[in-house]
């Protein structure tokens, strides 16, 4: 974890005319960024959707989203997506066992659902099933 300290899960939205270049090729090459891809999608209009995380030192990160959005691709954080309403949330449990990231977990001592924002891949799972509505979309792009 030296020289890949800094850590994003952020999520990618491709236009038709982004979508067959190798961005991704060029963001490990040009900014020596490694990704996972933790989700992919993409409709019938060609618009791609990816989710993904990136890891690299904190400049080269920053090089690396600057490089993507002159090229036209969106890049939202996604632990700005997703948010839980602490008056909601009622710890029923029921996104737990949703939820791919384990992002939101049952803590074994309090008995209480934690929910970890930096594990959070934004796949709405929660957002739907709550009966409370507690866990909100949100559209904040104001934190890197
Ligand atoms: S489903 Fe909703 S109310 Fe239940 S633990 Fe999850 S966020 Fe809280
Ligand atoms: S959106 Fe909800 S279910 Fe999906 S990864 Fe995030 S916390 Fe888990």
């Amino acid at each position: 974890m030296s020289t890949h300290e800094y850590s994003r899960i952020v999520s990618l939205n491709f236009s038709p005319e982004t979508s067959g270049q190798p961005m991704m090729y060029n963001l490990a090459k040009l900014f020596d960024l490694t990704f996972s891809i933790l989700q992919a999608n993409i409709n019938p209009r060609q618009e791609g959707h990816l989710i993904l995380e990136l890891s690299g030192t904190p400049e080269r990160y920053q090089q690396g989203v600057a490089y993507l959005q002159e090229h036209g691709i969106k890049v939202t954080p996604v632990a700005n997506q997703i948010s839980r309403n602490e008056e909601s949330c009622m710890h029923c449990g029921l996104c737990t066992a949703l939820c791919p990231s384990k992002a939101l977990l049952v803590n074994p001592e309090t008995r209480l659902v934690d929910f970890d924002h930096d594990k959070c891949i934004a796949c709405n799972r929660c957002v739907v099933v709550c009966p409370v509505h507690a866990m909100q979309v949100e559209v904040n792009q104001s934190t890197w």
